[in-house]
């Protein structure tokens, strides 16, 4: 049984102020039958993990650097964040891709130190538009997995999140079709590479435009083990419908 996983991703969005949310979602899912794991800005990642300690809400990191300290000023390293009280740690996200030009070969070495330092990696992947209508999808996905998971990935320690670009932030999501010929692409793909032990067992989360109104349908999807949330993680109140969802999934 694959561990079904409700992620969400506040980027750059948040203060102390919105802590008030982990305490709705506590109260909301004191014992939910799936994990249920957010990602603050860093700012943050402390007092969360302070604020839901002794609950099972699990707090990551939104980025960490490959390197395991040194001179990279502004950056967090994976240490950082387990001493902080994260559990897991988001790589490879498309906007980090795009605004910080991150490579494959980036984001594999950082899930690998990731990893080493005993976070779960979730390591994102995902299509532009352009490549979705040039009909490249599933090379860009197989090129992507390839790259940036690295050697060391077991079930234990790695999530794959599949987020095409453009769904991300805009409302617009892929047909059921669409998302389930990549999740069972990517299935094959990990399986392919890791063997049924592992690749079968690695959850593969659907991420881009995931809201309460449309998580039924896009749980149901075969390989589809949760959901990597932006905007719809920011409000309890859109979150719990989320999680709700994929308990009942
Ligand atoms: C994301 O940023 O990972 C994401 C999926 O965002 P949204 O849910 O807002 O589309």
């Amino acid at each position: 049984m694959r561990n079904k996983l409700a992620a969400g991703n506040w980027k750059m969005n948040g203060t102390s102020a919105s802590l008030a949310e982990i305490d709705t979602l506590i109260t909301s899912h004191p014992t939910p039958k799936c994990g249920v794991l957010i990602c603050p800005p860093a700012t943050l990642v402390g007092a969360m993990a302070a604020r839901t300690k002794g609950s099972a809400i699990a707090t990551g990191g939104q980025d960490c650097h490959a390197d395991t300290s040194g001179a990279h000023t502004g950056d967090i390293s994976a240490d950082m964040l387990v001493d902080a009280g994260a559990s897991h740690v988001i790589v490879g996200h498309s906007e980090r891709r795009q605004d910080h030009h991150e490579s494959d070969a980036d984001i594999n070495a950082k899930a690998k130190t990731a990893t080493a330092a005993g976070l779960i990696a979730v390591i994102c992947c995902g299509e532009s538009d352009d490549q979705r209508v040039a009909g490249k999808t599933l090379d860009i996905i197989g090129a992507q997995l390839a790259g940036s998971i690295p050697e060391t990935a077991t079930a234990e320690n790695t999530v794959v999140a599949y987020e095409p670009i453009w769904a991300i932030g805009t409302g617009k999501v892929p047909t059921l079709e669409q998302i389930g010929e990549v999740h069972d692409f990517i299935r094959g793909a990990l399986i392919k590479r890791f063997g049924t032990e592992i690749g079968d067992n690695i959850s593969v989360l659907y991420g881009g435009s995931v809201k309460p109104s449309n998580a039924d349908d896009i749980f149901a999807v075969n390989n589809v083990d949760g959901a990597l949330v932006g905007g719809a993680s920011l409000k309890a109140v859109d979150f719990t419908g989320i999680i709700t969802a994929l308990e009942n999934s």
